[in-house]
C-alpha cells in the first residue's frame, strides 16, 4: 500500500459544461447551450458538490482554484462572485489563492471581465485559437480576429495575468500563418502563451471527417519558430505548451504536472486526492443534467477508486515529464510513497536512448526527450519491460487546466 510522505498541495478544479457551440475538434466535456442555462440551479449544485466532498480534504488549503469548461464565461458575474463566496465560506482558500477562469474571446464575455474580477478571478485564460479569420472559421469558431483583439485588451486592463491560448498546425495552415499568430500574441503584452498542436481526437467531427492538416514536417517547424519566438521575446518555456513571461507561470497547472493534489467538481469533473495510505481519483457524473440531480442529491461521484501502486510511476511521470525542467528527484518518493529504485531500470534505460538527463537533484526530459514523449512516457507503463507491446498513449490534460 502507498503512503506519500506527506500530503500535496491542493488545487480546486470547477467544471462548467457548456459553450455556444461545439467545436468540431473538442473532446472536452462541453454541450451546446439549449434555450436558458440553469446558472442558479447549477451553482447550487457545485455549492451541495463541495459540501459533500469537504470530508475527503478537511482542514487542507486551497493554493489555486482553475474554473474552465465548456465556456465559463457564458455564466453572469453574479454568479462567479456566489460560487467563489461559497468556496471561501467552506474551504480554507490561501488569501494569494491563484483563481483561473477561462472565457471565449466574444464582446458579450469581454463586457463581464471587470465583474469577474471583482469577484476575485485574477487570471483570465482567453481562448483566442487564432488571429487569422479565415483559420477560426475552418476551426468552427463563434468569434473573429477582430472580437478577440478587442477582449484582449479588455482583460489586460482588467486582470494580473493574462493567458492566450493559441493553436497551431490548423487546417491548410502555413509556417508563415503559425508565426504571424504567436507574433501578436507577444505584441498584445499578454505575458503568458499556450500554444496547442492542434490534433484529432477521437470522437470529435474533425475525426470522422478529417480537414486538410499540415504534414508532420512542417508542423515541427511551426513548433521550432513559436518557441524560439518566444523564447527571444522572453517568455519562458516551462511545460509542452506553455511560456510565460518571469512570475506567470499557471501555478494551478504546474500543481498539476508536479502530481499534486486537485478536488474537481462539476459534469464530468476528475479528481486526485492523497491520504496517509492510498491516492485516490474521482469523477463526477459526466451529463449536465444527471450531474445536476446527482450533486443536489448529495453525491456527484460516478467513480471513484485507489490507484493501483503498479500505476503510479507512470501517472507520476506522465505529468512530470511534460515540465521542461523536469523534477527534483526526492519529489518522486514524496508524491507517489515508491522509492526512486522502483523505475531505475527504466530510468537508465531512457538516459541510454538520450530521452532524460539526470543529476543528484533533478531528473528532466531532454530535448529528444520532449520530442518523442510517448515513447519516453510508455516505459513506465505497468508491465512494460516485461513483454514490450507498442501501445498508444492519448496524452490528456493538454496544459488547459482541466484535469
Ligand atoms: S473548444 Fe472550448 S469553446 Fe469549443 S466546444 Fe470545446 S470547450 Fe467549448
Amino acid at each position: 500500500m502507498v503512503a506519500p510522505a506527506a500530503l500535496p498541495p491542493l488545487s480546486l478544479y470547477i467544471h462548467i459544461p457548456w459553450c455556444l457551440k461545439k467545436c468540431p475538434y473538442c473532446d472536452f466535456n462541453s454541450h451546446e447551450k439549449r434555450g436558458e442555462l440553469p446558472e442558479a440551479e447549477y451553482v447550487d449544485a457545485l455549492v451541495a458538490d463541495i459540501e459533500a466532498s469537504l470530508p475527503r480534504v478537511w482542514g487542507r488549503p486551497i493554493h489555486t482554484i482553475f474554473i474552465g469548461g465548456g465556456t465559463p464565461s457564458l455564466f453572469a458575474a453574479g454568479s462567479i462572485d456566489r460560487l467563489l463566496a461559497a468556496v471561501r465560506t467552506r474551504l480554507p482558500v490561501d488569501p494569494d489563492a491563484e483563481i483561473t477562469m477561462e472565457a471565449n474571446p466574444g464582446t458579450f464575455e469581454a463586457a463581464r471581465f471587470a465583474g469577474y474580477r471583482d469577484a476575485g478571478v485574477n487570471r483570465l485564460s482567453i481562448g483566442v485559437q487564432s488571429f487569422d479569420d479565415a483559420k477560426l472559421a475552418a476551426l468552427g469558431r463563434v468569434h473573429g480576429a477582430d472580437e478577440a483583439r478587442r477582449a484582449l485588451e479588455m482583460a489586460l486592463r482588467a486582470f494580473p495575468t493574462v493567458n492566450v491560448d493559441l493553436m497551431y498546425a490548423l487546417p491548410e495552415q502555413t509556417p508563415d500563418e503559425a508565426i504571424a499568430d504567436v507574433r501578436e500574441a507577444i505584441a498584445s503584452g499578454a505575458p503568458h502563451v499556450s500554444a496547442y498542436h492542434l490534433t484529432l481526437e477521437p470522437d470529435t467531427h474533425f475525426f470522422r471527417f478529417p480537414p486538410r492538416l499540415p504534414q508532420e514536417d512542417a508542423a515541427a517547424d511551426m513548433q521550432e519558430s513559436i518557441e524560439a519566438l518566444l523564447a527571444e521575446a522572453g517568455f519562458g518555456h516551462y511545460e509542452t505548451s506553455a511560456f510565460a513571461r518571469p512570475g506567470h507561470r499557471a501555478r494551478h497547472n504546474v500543481n498539476y504536472w508536479s502530481f499534486g493534489d486537485y478536488l474537481g467538481i462539476g459534469a464530468g469533473a476528475h479528481g486526485k486526492l492523497s491520504f496517509r495510505d492510498r491516492i485516490t481519483r474521482e469523477v463526477r457524473e459526466r451529463k449536465p443534467a444527471s450531474y445536476l440531480r446527482a450533486a443536489l442529491e448529495g453525491n456527484a461521484l460516478a467513480e471513484s477508486g485507489d490507484v493501483d501502486e503498479r500505476e503510479l510511476p507512470f501517472e507520476f511521470m506522465l505529468n512530470a515529464l511534460r515540465l521542461v525542467e523536469g523534477f527534483p528527484v526526492a519529489l518522486f518518493t514524496r508524491r507517489t510513497g515508491l522509492p526512486l529504485a522502483a523505475v531505475e531500470p527504466q530510468l537508465a534505460q531512457a538516459e541510454d536512448r538520450g530521452l532524460i538527463a539526470r543529476d543528484i537533484d533533478r531528473i528532466r526530459p531532454t530535448e529528444r526527450g520532449r520530442r518523442f514523449l510517448n515513447d519516453l512516457l510508455e516505459r513506465f507503463l505497468p508491465g512494460e519491460g516485461e513483454a514490450r507491446a507498442p501501445r498508444v498513449i492519448n496524452i490528456v490534460s493538454k496544459g488547459t487546466g482541466r484535469p
